[in-house]
C-alpha cells in the first residue's frame, strides 16, 4: 500500500467509546449505566488484563479504570497502555478508593491523565470526561494537520505524483527491500516529447494541464497498491515498480507510452497530441547486486531514456543490470 493510501486519520466521533476496568460486578454494572446514560458508548471488562487484550484489538479513545483489580490492577494498565504506543492518545482516567497524595502521584506518573476518589460523584466524572474529551480532540486535530504537513511535503502540487523528495527517501528503501527478500526492481524514467513545443503552442497552463494528465494516466496503468509515480523534474517522473524485472517493466512502460500516444491530450486550449519516451532500468530478476546503489539504477534508466530519444522517440529503451547484458530496444 502507498504511503498515501495509508494516512488514514484516528477518528474520535462525538461519543467516543469508554473502556471501563472495574472487578466489582455491582459498580461495573452502575457506571456502565451511568456512562450510557451520559452518551457514551462503553465496554466494560473486570480487570486490567482484560482491558489490555481489548486495547490491542481496536482502539478505545477513553480509559476508565479502577486502581485495586485482580491479575492486573489499573495503574500497571496504564503504564501498559502507554508502553503499546498505539497511534491514536487514549485518555485514561484512575478511580482509587485512597487519597494519599503519594498514591496518586504514583497513579499519574504511571500514565494515568486524570484521577476521581471513589465513591465517584457522578456529574463530576461526565464533567471530567468532557474535559479529557477537549484534549482528544485537540491531539485529533494536531494529528491531522501532521499528515495534511506530511502529504504536502511528500507529493507534487501540480499532479498529485510523489515528489523528488519523497522518491530520495524512499527508493533507497525499496532498493534495500527487494535486496533482502531477493526481489527484483524497475524503474521507469519516463520524458514527454517535445514538450517545449505544446507550451510554445498551447501555452504553459495548457502544459500544466497535459503534465496533471499524464500523470493521472501513468498512475491508472500501474498497479496501485504497490507501484508509484513520481515527477523527477519538469516533464519528466520515474515509476517505481517493485517486485517486476525486466521484461514485466518493459511491457508496463509500453502499455503506458500506448496509453499516452492513443489518445490526444483535452487541454483548456484544445487538444494536444502527446508522445513520451521511456527508459527502463531493472535488477536482475533474484534482485538488486550487493553493489548497486540507487544512483546507478537512475542513471541508467537516464541512459535508456536517452537512448529512446536519440532513436526517434516515442519508444522505450531498458537494460537489466546484470553483467554481460547488452542494451535491447523495444517499441
Ligand atoms: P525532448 O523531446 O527532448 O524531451 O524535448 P522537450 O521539449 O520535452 O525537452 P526540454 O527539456 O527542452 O523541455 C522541457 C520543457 O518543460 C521546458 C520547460 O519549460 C517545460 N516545463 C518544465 N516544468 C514545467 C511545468 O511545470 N509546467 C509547464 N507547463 N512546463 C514545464
Ligand atoms: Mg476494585
Ligand atoms: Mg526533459
Ligand atoms: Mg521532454
Amino acid at each position: 500500500m502507498s504511503e498515501l493510501e495509508s494516512v488514514t486519520a484516528i477518528t474520535v466521533d462525538s461519543s467516543p467509546t469508554i473502556l471501563l476496568a472495574e472487578d466489582d460486578p455491582v459498580t461495573r454494572m452502575l457506571m456502565t449505566r451511568f456512562l450510557k446514560k451520559a452518551g457514551y458508548e462503553v465496554e466494560a471488562v473486570a480487570n486490567g488484563a482484560e482491558a489490555l487484550d481489548k486495547m490491542m484489538s481496536r482502539y478505545y479513545p477513553m480509559l476508565v479504570t479502577d486502581w485495586e483489580m485482580p491479575e492486573m490492577d489499573g495503574v500497571a494498565l496504564c503504564k501498559a497502555v502507554r508502553n503499546l504506543r498505539l497511534d491514536g492518545y487514549v485518555y485514561a482516567l484512575l478511580l482509587t478508593a485512597r487519597d494519599s497524595k503519594e498514591h496518586i502521584i504514583a497513579g499519574l506518573e504511571a500514565g494515568a491523565d486524570d484521577y476521581l476518589i471513589k465513591p465517584v460523584h457522578e456529574p463530576e466524572l461526565i464533567a471530567r470526561l468532557n474535559a479529557g474529551r477537549r484534549i482528544l480532540d485537540l491531539e485529533q486535530s494536531l494529528r491531522a494537520a501532521n499528515q495534511r504537513n506530511r502529504i504536502l511535503s511528500i507529493t507534487d502540487a501540480l499532479t498529485g505524483a510523489y515528489n523528488r523528495r519523497y522518491l530520495m527517501e524512499q527508493l533507497p528503501r525499496e532498493l534495500e527491500r527487494c535486496r533482502r527478500y531477493a526481489y527484483p526492481l524497475s524503474v521507469l524514467m519516463c520524458d514527454i516529447d517535445h514538450f517545449k513545443h505544446i507550451n510554445d503552442a498551447c501555452g504553459h497552463a495548457a502544459g500544466d494541464d497535459v503534465l496533471q494528465q499524464f500523470a493521472a494516466r501513468a498512475q491508472n496503468s500501474i498497479r496501485s497498491n504497490s507501484d508509484w509515480v513520481s515527477r523527477y523534474g519538469g516533464e519528466e517522473f520515474l515509476i517505481v515498480l517493485p517486485e517486476t524485472e525486466y521484461q514485466g517493466a518493459v511491457v508496463v512502460a509500453e502499455k503506458i507510452r500506448a496509453i499516452i500516444a492513443a489518445t490526444p491530450f483535452p487541454t483548456r486550449a484544445g487538444d494536444a497530441v502527446v508522445t513520451a519516451s521511456f527508459g527502463v532500468a531493472s535488477t536482475g530478476s533474484s534482485g538488486p547486486d550487493i553493489a548497486l546503489k540507487v544512483d546507478a539504477l537512475i542513471r541508467t534508466a537516464d541512459e535508456c531514456l536517452y537512448r529512446s530519444k536519440q532513436e526517434g522517440r516515442n519508444r522505450t529503451c531498458g537494460h537489466e543490470i546484470v553483467a554481460c547484458q547488452a542494451l535491447m530496444a523495444h517499441g
